[in-house]
């Protein structure tokens, strides 16, 4: 019996694990880590129960929707961190960087002659499920995929939520019994079978990236035929800025955030944004984190079942209100993504905001830009330009002004579904979170989805809710991000 819970376990093709193959294989393609990690635990447990040697695959391809240097820099910190990470591990590490593109072609077939079985993760939404379809018939060996997306499994329910409240009120049903058995923070930890003289001709064929690559300098990576123009920043991907970033917020923002997330001055949220999107850091070890300081079990849960917003951790305010994000918000959009193949179109939108934004479809718009003039910051508002900015160069975009930048674009364009595709292009192709089940979840708010319809009923919107950068400057602190991110200080280079 795994200690993995059997509905993170799915089988992707007909085969059996087969024995007599030479090493499990774990193909680590959303949670790029190596602690907190159903899949590496699985796929360690494999190679324990089978005695045959581990071999992690971490890939890398160069044509994944919105390829660029800022998210492909992100990924290879990533890489370097689980090099270092394993490096004493008896386990044969293998970070993999396609440097033309379709030189991968083939790579994890013809490993999977060879293995025992493979082991990967699931992954809702933008291009991973689409690939472990398609590969799965073609491996000789059995592929099993392993979720490790969220606190509530996502083969735990049929259901697809309309809204937070309706996940919310069936995670304080159903939640607890899943918070009892959460991944191993070290699943290397028990002695796996020797790896030492595992030689494999594909992993000769399709040789490990070369340290210059993983590392930051240098000009490996501008080699690469990637998008240049969506740079780098400052922010270092991998587990263990991940880590270094969960202490800080849990340490000195937390108690605040409650009460002051809103406010882009002195932001107190926790901006794991880009490194949950990418696996580094995972859901449980951040519930671990944030509810250590208060000695919580799950024993404490349960004070409510009506899906109120706070009552049911048993936690302090504050780390509720944190955990109604990082669990009913974003599981949210997981479950959707997993269960609905048109998660980014506008058919999948309520058939009531459709409805009411087709009613206002033809209302003149006060202001109408392209998606090159939203792209420059070039509209006549001082706090959307900033916001937009703020995105550009530094790969991130404070919550609240999401979704105020969300509102606007659709309040400034020629029809709602243009305003789609504009968020949809801006948000994946510059958010070091984006192309994430939150991406879609977020953009589609803005459209309806996980809403209710609200009143009065105006243009444009219809009855889809409605922000304006008034309201946001008179409610929120904003003077040091406007210094920051306002025109005088940054300009575009487009
Ligand atoms: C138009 C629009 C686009 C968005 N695009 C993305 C995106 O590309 N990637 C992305 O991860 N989030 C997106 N969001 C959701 C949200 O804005 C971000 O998750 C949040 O700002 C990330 O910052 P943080 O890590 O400091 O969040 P915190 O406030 O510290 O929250 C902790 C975690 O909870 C989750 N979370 C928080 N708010 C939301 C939310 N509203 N919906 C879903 N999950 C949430 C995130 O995983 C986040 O990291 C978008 C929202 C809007 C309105």
């Amino acid at each position: 019996m795994s200690a993995v819970p059997a509905v993170r376990l799915r089988a992707r093709n007909e085969h059996a694990v087969r024995p007599a193959g030479r090493f499990v294989l774990y193909w680590m393609i959303a949670a790029r880590r190596t602690g907190w990690n159903y899949g590496l635990q699985r796929a360690a447990e494999l190679a324990r129960e089978l005695g045959r040697p581990l071999v992690v695959l971490e890939a890398l391809r160069l044509d994944y929707p919105w390829a660029s240097a800022r998210h492909h820099r992100f990924v290879l910190d990533g890489m370097a961190a689980n090099a270092a990470a394993l490096a004493d591990e008896d386990v044969l590490y293998h970070p993999w960087v396609e440097l033309e593109r379709g030189a991968g072609r083939g790579f994890v077939e013809a490993l999977a002659r060879e293995a025992c079985a493979v082991v990967t993760d699931e992954a809702p939404g933008f291009f991973q499920e689409r690939m472990l379809r398609a590969v799965a018939p073609r491996l000789a060996a059995r592929l099993e995929s392993v979720d490790s997306c969220g606190l509530l499994p996502l083969a735990a329910t049929e259901r697809v939520f309309a809204r937070a409240v309706d996940l919310r009120r069936f995670l304080q049903r159903n939640l607890r019994p899943h918070l009892a058995a959460p991944p191993l923070a070290d699943p290397l930890a028990a002695p796996l079978p020797p790896v030492r003289g595992l030689a494999l001709e594909p992993l000769r064929r399709w040789p490990r990236a070369a340290p210059e690559l993983l590392a930051r300098g240098g000009d490996a990576l501008a080699r690469l035929d990637l998008d240049h123009a969506v740079e780098p920043v400052d922010l270092v991907g991998g587990q263990d800025a991940a880590r270094a970033a969960l202490r800080d917020f849990v340490a000195g923002r937390l108690a605040a955030y409650g009460e002051e997330r809103s406010h882009p001055d002195r932001d107190v949220s926790s901006g794991l944004s880009p490194w949950l999107h990418f696996g580094h850091v995972s859901a449980h070890e951040v519930l671990a984190a944030v509810t250590a300081p208060e000695g919580w079990t799950p024993a404490r849960t349960g004070g409510t079942t009506s899906g109120a917003k706070a009552g049911w951790w048993g936690l302090a305010p504050s780390t509720e209100a944190f955990l109604d994000e990082l669990v009913t918000w974003r599981e949210l959009g997981q479950h959707f993504c997993a269960k609905r193949d048109d998660y980014d179109r506008y058919e999948s939108l309520p058939p009531w905001a459709r409805e009411t934004l087709e009613e206002h479809a033809a209302d003149p718009r006060p202001h109408v830009y392209t998606a090159a003039d939203f792209e420059a910051a070039r509209t006549h508002d001082e706090l959307w330009n900033a916001a937009q900015r703020e995105l550009v160069q530094s790969g991130r975009m404070h919550n609240y002004l999401r979704m105020l930048w969300g509102k606007k674009i659709l309040h400034w364009s020629a029809s709602p579904r243009e305003a789609l595709a504009t968020m949809i292009e801006l948000n994946n192709k510059y958010a070091l979170d984006g192309r994430d089940p939150n991406s879609y979840s977020g953009i589609a708010w803005v459209l309806g989805r996980f809403d209710r319809a609200w009143g009065p009923e105006r243009a444009i919107f219809g009855k889809v809710r409605y922000m304006s950068s008034d309201n946001t400057r008179r409610k929120l602190r904003l003077n040091e991000y406007l210094a920051t991110w306002g025109a005088a200080q940054r300009t575009l280079g487009f």
